[in-house]
């Protein structure tokens, strides 16, 4: 399949979504949300009706088996979908990739009820949940978080701050980390608990106003003295870092599938506009400056699409190596989208600089890429430290 304007579908193949799912989502995309994409970026709305069509649909937990309410998919299937729904707003491709890692972490560690009362209604998109790790002194060093939760006769008691959370200001229940054991730490002294948004002790902090995916709603929460009981906590104590090691690698493969569908909507702009813009008495395609630029960045995207799809595999097949090689397709598809945006609206001359044209709100959206789900850099600790470890053993 081309990469030509108009056609308008993924080049990832899918495993578990036959061909009548896969034009449905390419006609969800192309029908819902591209007409409305603009709207959103510039009214920084949050589109409830379109997730609450998805959830109807089934576009949410993609890889959650289905007898537990989700789509039963595998991890290619996954990266197919978040590249087709980038393809139309990165805003709502990142609610998808949210409700996959917070239904993951429901569906393998969750009890019954905990799933009854979160899984369930998460994936339907009746709760919106959030994903509450990254703190004011905390970002990539995540052991160094200070949220803390003790022990107390009725359960736990959970006192921090979150910040730059997705879906703080909208969600009614966090998926919060917290230190449950300072002297173990990192190393068996930090768990998960499951907190409800609007019970006592729990405010959200502010409203962030972004540069890109503006749709995405992100701000703080605080948790001051918050009474949690017993099954408040997801899974067993002190093994959160375990749990995240489970779900991080189907994060960044998911920012991955991202950054691939941004790259894409971005490259069918600079065609389109290559074709339809004329200087000189011709198009500015005739151009081999202008060809040879559209030329990298196809070619770019078909070989990080190869990546994502090996990595996804990976995933799916339960690799060894899958966390390294969904480190890599995260860390090439968001660098490339990063410049891709750029080389494409180098193709619009003015008209990329002037807001209305998707070309400016991808270039905007594409730059979080490189540092959300994990920063470049820590992608190339992750690759180089798997590469000098097999180098030892
Ligand atoms: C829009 C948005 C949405 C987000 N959503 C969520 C969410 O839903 N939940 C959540 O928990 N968090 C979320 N985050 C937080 C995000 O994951 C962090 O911003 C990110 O992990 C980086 O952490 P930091 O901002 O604290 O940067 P820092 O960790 O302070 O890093 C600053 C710079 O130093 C570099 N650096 C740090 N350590 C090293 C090292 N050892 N070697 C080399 N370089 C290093 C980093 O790569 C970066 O370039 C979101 C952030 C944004 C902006």
């Amino acid at each position: 399949m081309s990469y030509a304007p108009g056609a308008r579908h993924s080049v990832i193949p899918s495993t578990a979504l036959g061909a009548d799912e896969r034009a449905l989502v390419a006609e969800f995309v192309d029908e819902r949300i591209r007409p409305i994409a603009t709207e959103l970026d510039e009214t920084e709305r949050f589109p409830a009706e379109i997730f609450a069509e998805m959830g109807k649909i089934g576009l949410f937990g993609v890889t959650v088996p289905d007898d537990a309410g989700g789509v039963g998919g595998t991890a290619l299937d996954y990266l197919f979908v978040m590249e087709s729904l980038s393809y139309g707003y990165a805003s709502i491709a990142d609610q998808c990739g949210l409700v996959e890692i917070l239904g993951s972490l429901l569906n393998l560690y969750g009890t019954p009820a905990q799933r009854e009362r979160y899984l369930a209604p998460l994936l339907s998109a009746e709760k919106l949940g959030a994903y509450a790790l990254t703190e004011p002194g905390s970002g990539s060093d995540l052991g160094s978080i200070t949220t803390r939760a003790t022990r107390t006769a009725e359960g736990w008691q959970l006192r921090g701050e979150k910040i730059y959370i997705h879906n703080a200001p909208v969600a009614d229940f966090a998926v919060v980390l917290a230190v449950t054991d300072p002297e173990l730490g990192k190393r068996g002294g930090i768990s998960v608990f499951i907190v409800d948004v609007d019970q006592p002790g729990v405010s959200r902090a502010y409203h962030e106003h972004k540069m890109g995916q503006r749709a995405s709603q992100v701000g703080g929460l605080v948790f001051d003295d918050v009474i949690l009981s017993p099954d408040a906590l997801l899974g067993e104590e002190g093994k959160a870092f375990g749990y995240m090691m489970k779900v991080l690698a189907k994060g960044r493969l998911g920012i991955a599938g991202l950054s691939l569908g941004i790259s894409r909507a971005a490259l069918d702009c600079a065609v389109r506009q290559s074709l339809d813009r004329s200087q000189f008495g011709k198009p500015i395609a005739d151009n081999q400056a202008i060809s040879f630029s559209l030329a990298t960045i196809a070619t770019e995207l078909r070989a990080a699409t190869a990546l994502c799809v090996t990595a996804a595999q990976a995933i799916d097949a339960g690799a060894d190596d899958a966390e390294m090689l969904c480190s890599m397709a995260k860390l090439t598809a968001s660098e490339n989208c990063v410049r891709h945006t750029d080389a494409a609206l180098q193709v619009f001359g003015g008209n990329g600089f002037i807001r209305g044209y998707e070309i400016e709100r991808l270039y905007r959206d594409a730059r979080i890429t490189k540092i959300y789900e994990g920063t470049s850099e820590m992608q190339r600790l992750i690759i180089s430290r798997a590469l000098l470890k097999g180098a030892q053993a």
